[in-house]
């Protein structure tokens, strides 16, 4: 924290926690002083329908930070068998890039879309 007294004379605070502690509270959101690493990770809302205790259907909301969602999804990914053919090897081996097949694009999305629809609020 940066004390009042090595501020201007002038110094009102940049928020009122700021000024009430006469200090800069650095704190993210608050404080106009706050350092960039003290930003919070982004997050992302995820729904999904569970049995509340009375038996009813309740929709249920979870905050994933972004990083444990990414970590979900390349583990989705991961599960996708990719079968390549007999010129592949060589294809790679001179150097070529390659392209899935769409069906193999289409088992990675859905093993994603899965794994949020059966997850997603867990
Ligand atoms: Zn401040």
């Amino acid at each position: 924290m940066t004390r009042f007294d090595d501020l201007p004379a002038d110094f009102d605070g940049c928020a009122r926690s700021c000024r009430k502690t006469r200090s800069h509270t650095l704190l993210w959101g608050d404080c106009a002083h706050a350092p960039e690493s003290a930003r919070p990770e982004p997050l992302v809302t995820i729904g999904g329908v569970q049995s509340a205790a009375d038996g009813h259907p309740s929709i249920v909301l979870r905050s994933v930070p972004v990083s444990e969602l990414a970590e979900r999804i390349e583990k989705a990914l991961r599960s996708v068998q990719i079968t390549l053919g007999p010129k592949s090897l060589a294809l790679l081996e001179d150097g070529h890039q390659m392209h899935l097949t769409g069906g193999e694009y289409s088992a990675m999305a859905l093993a994603v879309a899965m794994d949020l629809a059966e997850g997603g609020a867990s």
